[in-house]
């Protein structure tokens, strides 16, 4: 199997800045023993659940009591279908909203949160190391916390980062050695459903509740991060078909986190999303049910390879329940572990296995990045099927679910494929690349990983230049199915 490779184009230089993350997947792995295992929300054994505590801009209470808090309950009572048509809640995860930020004594006189303290949330790493910062909601109102924190990150299609990053968020401090989240933040940027609309201050819509029901797709996708989830690639070409501006014929199959608001149904978990968190935070119901893929991609040589998309379709509704995983993105950077996971699969349903190389916007242009390699993700093959176990083309698991399903392994053969990104010839390429996986702290007990941040970008309803854009990828071979 194979393919299509021509060369891999060595990206030598982007600004990676403060934005860059962890992608595709979860953000954020454990990179100190490479054990394949995610970092995670404590695990509260008494409810049997991992558990997130949320506070709010105190200032903002109204709006994130409104907005936000419904859609923090949308991760936590997660449900997939069964083969026979009934659902069961597939995540042990439990959010709880705790109020008012103003309501924690040491932070009783905050006020509003402004572009004047908002990083004691953003950069923890300057607080008190002994003490644990809340997990903190920032409502953006005017957008100037967004303008700031990205001050100096400005780029064509992202002139006024105001005006386009919809809403950042990260786990913001993690104990590395357990891999447990201790701390995250989410910051929306409610310039974009301020009811302003002028050249300069666009509205996601014309009308106020479409603005905010678009909004909420923001939202969704930037608590996805603060639970540690990394963008998906999942349905790309009509992701990339669609516009906020225009239209999307089949916007309710672009999944929640893709890196780009793309339609007005992202307000809603699609099954890709919700697998990402039943895999992360699995219920027994989770492990009963459903059935995993896993395999691993090489390179020509039998080394893994990691940075290539890998997903699996439903041959009866291959866009509705489709999963991905970015190969290798359970581990560390340029630990060449090509391996992926495709969780949730039915019962007793046939499903094939592509993969692909994944969307160059996204880890190039943009910087809004695909883990773990980011830019340094493999680039120019083709796409392909990953043939079963028995050389068939679809693979299923039988009744009951609970079963892994291996598959052969992958080579994507070229001669101009690195090793790995370590190993590239260019050496100016990899000491960058070193110097972006240099912004993990060494090994140590508490960790800021504020510099992490993932974000949404929206364009359309500011930007029709970019409602253009072109990525140039050879849309036609993506997969055999047509649009
Ligand atoms: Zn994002």
């Amino acid at each position: 199997m194979q393919r299509f490779v021509k060369s891999l184009l060595i990206i030598s230089f982007l600004s990676f800045g403060f934005f860059n993350v962890f992608a595709g997947g979860p953000m954020l792995v454990d990179d100190i023993t490479n054990s394949g295992e995610p970092s995670r929300w404590p695990f509260n054994a008494t409810k049997g659940k991992w558990v997130v505590e949320v506070w709010g801009d105190p200032g903002q209470d109204a709006i994130i009591r409104r907005l936000v808090v419904p859609l923090l309950d949308s991760w936590k009572n997660v449900k997939l279908n069964l083969p026979d048509g009934s659902t069961i809640v597939t995540v042990a995860l439990d959010i709880q909203y705790k109020g008012k930020l103003s309501d924690l004594e040491a932070y009783k006189d905050i006020g509003d949160i402004t572009v004047s303290n908002y990083t004691l949330f953003t950069n923890v790493a300057e607080q008190d190391q002994t003490v644990t910062p809340p997990t903190v909601i920032i409502f953006d109102a005017d957008g100037s916390i967004t303008e700031n924190y990205f001050a100096g990150q400005e780029s064509e299609k992202c002139p006024k980062p105001k005006n386009c990053i919809a809403g950042f968020a990260a786990p913001s401090r993690l104990d590395r050695a357990h891999k447990v989240i201790q701390a995250g933040v989410a910051v929306l940027n409610g310039r974009l459903i301020n009811g302003i609309s002028n050249s300069d201050d666009g509205e996601l819509a014309s009308s106020t509740a479409e603005a905010e029901k678009r909004f909420q797709g923001i939202i969704l996708h930037e608590i996805g991060h603060m639970l540690n989830l990394d963008h998906s690639q999942v349905n790309l070409e009509i992701a990339d078909a669609c516009s906020l501006s225009g239209s999307c014929e089949q916007g309710d199959q672009v999944v929640t986190m893709y890196p780009e608001l793309k339609s007005t149904e992202q307000f809603i978990l699609h099954r890709d999303d919700k697998v990402a968190i039943s895999f992360l935070y699995p219920n027994q119901a989770f492990k009963d049910n459903f059935c995993t893929i896993v395999g691993e991609i090489q390179n020509e040589e039998g080394k893994g390879m990691q940075g290539v998309n890998v997903i699996a379709r439903n041959v009866n509704e291959p866009f509705i329940d489709a999963r991905s995983m970015v190969s290798g993105v359970m581990f560390g950077y340029d630990t060449a572990n090509g391996t992926y996971h495709l969780a949730g699969i039915l019962p007793n349903k046939e499903y094939e296995v592509f993969y692909e190389e994944l969307n160059q916007a996204y880890v190039v242009e943009l910087a809004s990045t695909f883990s773990p390699l980011g830019v340094d993700s493999p680039k120019d093959f083709g796409s392909d099927i990953i043939p079963g176990p028995d050389g068939k083309q679809t693979v299923h698991c039988s009744s009951g679910g609970g079963q892994t399903i291996s598959m052969p392994a992958i080579r994507i053969v070229s001669s101009e494929l690195p090793q790995s990104p370590g190993e590239s010839a260019d050496e100016g390429a990899s000491s960058q690349k070193k110097g972006w996986c240099s912004l993990q702290p060494n090994a140590s007990q508490q960790v800021d990983f504020g510099s992490f941040f993932s974000y949404i970008l929206i364009y359309a309803a500011l930007l029709p230049l970019v409602v253009c854009r072109f990525f140039g990828l050879p849309f036609g071979k993506r997969s055999k199915y047509p649009f």
